[in-house]
């Protein structure tokens, strides 16, 4: 380890090892600092549950426009990163004897429109029909950088919806699809979600603009390793077990951090520039005072009762040959009740030889008495679900583990304050990571621009 670094980066998450590969491919000598063992971040966050050999629901949904943020840092940094298709989603209305339908990858307004009518017994009006089309044009003409990025990241879509359709059937599959693509309900969906956030999950998943990709073995192995090691060939240095205690701020200038290394020495280390990769709960830690502009952030996403509730299924043997993920739909209302996942179809090598690996997860209510209320049956709910559509579940089942998150990639779609990936307050400070903006894809991939868009911002500072 050396004492001066033109960048350090705080965090070995997808945004934080893309960060440093950029960086390092300038010609910057980086320093990537991670307090974990590992590297990947909330990329591996439960490993309890049973038969799942590591990792559990962490497909990238990532390969959004431009073939993924990813996609194209591995080009542009030559990681080696291999992925695999996912199947499409597939749609079900609980308790209707409808079939699972999948759903179809839609080219234009009209494709989507048909699909749409495809899914309800009585044909649209002419007058709604043309609604619907000149709605999902006008979505789609937004490009689809300014979706994650002020002022359409930060208006509530719910102020903003008339500039879309004045026509109530058309903002009310909006919100269905809105409420199915984050897995809440439609009036939460509506309350919370911000224009691009409720758009970007109309085109990413409706609209054909990107598909769900998986890694082999897994997404450290297959997406975040394969940057370090990038990184790592152009001179940048990874530290595992290596925690930042403080980025150091002497007349509002980031200096350089302060870590704990493996060891377990107090060292300061000194850089031309700091990014910060911790997220929105771990960021208080590092710094004296938190920058003003980041607070509000912080904030905000503490005061969201956002949690989902997830199953995660050993099966003693298959009950189900299906590869799509299903999503739940309840008939009444068209909001999500569950997504479920026959992980072991759709990713074979997730699961030991002959064992079915089912997960299925859903957002919680965010109103309190609600949550409450639905907290003694939820479980039994969604076992019933499940059963439902993969008949034979509840007797196949030898272990289940049920486990509640903070989704944090849920709050990306939602208009409250983010991080700016550049400190207004603190001069060479940065951030990358789900909690920052300007973001250009969701998710994994989400994350993962930011690494993109911070490290080639830094070069273009350093004239690299
Ligand atoms: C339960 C769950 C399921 C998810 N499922 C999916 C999915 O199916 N598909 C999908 O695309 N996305 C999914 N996501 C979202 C995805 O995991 C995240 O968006 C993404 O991994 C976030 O990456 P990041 O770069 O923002 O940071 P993080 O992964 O949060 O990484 C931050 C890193 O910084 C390190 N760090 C923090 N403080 C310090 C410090 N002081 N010193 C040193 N290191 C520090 C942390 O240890 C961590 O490694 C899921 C998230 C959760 C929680």
């Amino acid at each position: 380890m050396k004492s001066q670094y033109d960048v350090i980066v705080v965090g070995a998450g997808i945004g934080g090892v893309i960060c440093g590969a950029y960086t390092a491919a300038g010609g910057l000598s980086t320093a990537l600092f991670e307090k974990a063992a590992v590297v990947g971040g909330r990329i591996q966050v439960d490993k309890t549950s049973p038969g799942f050999t590591g990792h559990e629901h962490w497909v990238a949904f990532g390969q959004g426009w431009g073939g993924g943020a990813w996609y194209r840092a591995a080009r542009e940094v030559d990681a080696d990163v291999r992925f695999y298709e996912v199947p499409e989603p597939c749609l079900y209305y609980r308790g209707t004897g409808m079939k699972r339908q999948i759903a179809p990858r839609c080219a234009s307004a009209s494709a989507l429109t048909s699909y749409y009518e495809s899914l309800f017994p009585t044909p649209l009006s002419p007058s709604t029909r043309k609604a619907f089309i000149k709605a999902f044009n006008y979505a789609a003409l937004i490009p689809h950088e300014e979706l994650w990025r002020e002022p359409l990241s930060c208006t509530p879509f719910f102020d903003w919806k008339e500039k879309l359709s004045d026509d109530p059937t058309v903002i009310g599959f909006l919100a269905t699809i809105a409420a199915n693509s984050t897995q809440c309900n439609t009036d939460e969906a509506m309350q919370h979600l911000s224009v691009g956030g409720l758009l970007g999950a109309l085109r990413f998943w409706w609209m054909s603009e990107a598909h769900c990709v998986a890694f082999k073995p897994n997404l450290v192995d297959g997406l975040v390793r394969p940057f370090t090691d990038a990184m790592a060939r152009d001179g940048g240095e990874l530290f595992l077990g290596t925690e930042v205690l403080e980025v150091i701020v002497e007349n509002d200038r980031a200096k350089g951090v302060v870590v704990k290394t493996a060891a377990g020495d107090r060292r300061e280390i000194r850089a031309g520039k700091v990014v910060v990769n911790a997220n929105f709960t771990q960021i208080p830690s590092l710094f004296r005072t938190v920058p003003p502009e980041v607070q509000p952030a912080i904030d905000a996403y503490t005061a969201l009762p956002l949690h989902d509730l997830t199953v995660y299924a050993e099966l003693d043997r298959p009950v189900t040959a299906e590869p799509h993920p299903v999503s739940v739909a309840d008939p009444k209302t068209g909001g999500n009740l569950l997504m479920i996942w026959s992980l072991s179809n759709a990713f074979s090598w997730n699961a030991p030889e002959g064992k079915q690996l089912i997960f299925a997860t859903r957002v919680l209510p965010f109103d309190k008495a609600e949550r409450e209320r639905v907290s003694g049956t939820l479980k039994e709910e969604i076992d019933d679900i499940i059963d439902e559509v993969f008949p034979g579940y509840r007797g196949a089942v030898v272990t289940k583990n049920y486990a509640s998150h903070f989704p944090l990639w849920q709050y990306q779609h939602t208009w409250y304050k983010k991080i700016p990936y550049r400190s207004t307050s603190v001069k060479d400070l940065f951030f990358v990571g789900d909690c920052v903006e300007p973001q250009q894809s969701m998710t994994v991939d989400a994350a993962a621009s930011t690494g993109v868009f911070t490290g080639k911002a830094i070069r273009r500072l350093e004239g690299r």
